[in-house]
């Protein structure tokens, strides 16, 4: 599963490079939500362009090759971080390989940042304004196919239990309300 890219409204801006060294912003940090996160150590204004994605760019059919080991080591139960990044129609980038800080912003259902595709580069942009020690999170925007290998611990009140992304979550509470299967006896 990869985290696509939501490609909004591009701002115009002299600089796509941060104002501001991503370093003195934020920092890595074990989280209650998954493994590592990563937290403000200052405040951070909404609007305000955090950091940019890196990693390795790699063609799609490498990606799916990855994403398909992953999937094949989640299922035996071990590590199911994924760092793929949707980037355009013919690569995509995987944070574990030459990936920085941002590879460990965890998803929330109740984001605070989100990730902007600008000239090629993807950037994690403050959706809210961001207080010190609080945990920066993005919508990883998975599709609905592979929703439970996807198992989502934000804790937020209106988690949706799985990460999928929000223009999908109505088919998780759609299959939640429906009839339990009839058992044959
Ligand atoms: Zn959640």
């Amino acid at each position: 599963m990869k985290r696509p890219t939501s490609v909004s409204v591009h701002r115009r801006s002299s600089s796509l490079e941060p104002p501001i060294p991503p370093a003195l912003l934020i920092q890595r940090r074990n989280s209650a939500i998954h493994g590592h996160g990563v937290y403000a150590r200052v405040p951070i204004p909404a609007g305000h362009v955090i950091v940019e994605y890196t990693g390795e760019r790699i063609t799609k059919a490498e990606s799916d090759r990855r994403d398909a080991a992953r999937l094949v080591r989640a299922r035996r139960g071990h590590d199911t971080c994924t760092y793929i990044f949707h980037l355009n129609q013919r690569h995509d980038l995987d944070g574990r390989r030459g990936g920085n800080v941002s590879r460990f912003i965890n998803h929330s259902c109740a984001p605070n940042c989100c990730s902007e595709l600008r000239r090629g580069r993807i950037w994690i942009l403050a959706t809210h304004d961001i207080f010190p020690g609080q945990e920066l999170t993005f919508d990883y925007g998975f599709a609905f196919r592979d929703w439970a290998d996807n198992p989502c611990r934000c804790g937020t009140t209106n988690c949706a239990g799985f990460i999928v992304a929000e223009n999908e979550r109505w088919r998780l509470r759609r299959l939640a309300s429906a009839p339990a299967p009839v058992r044959c006896t």
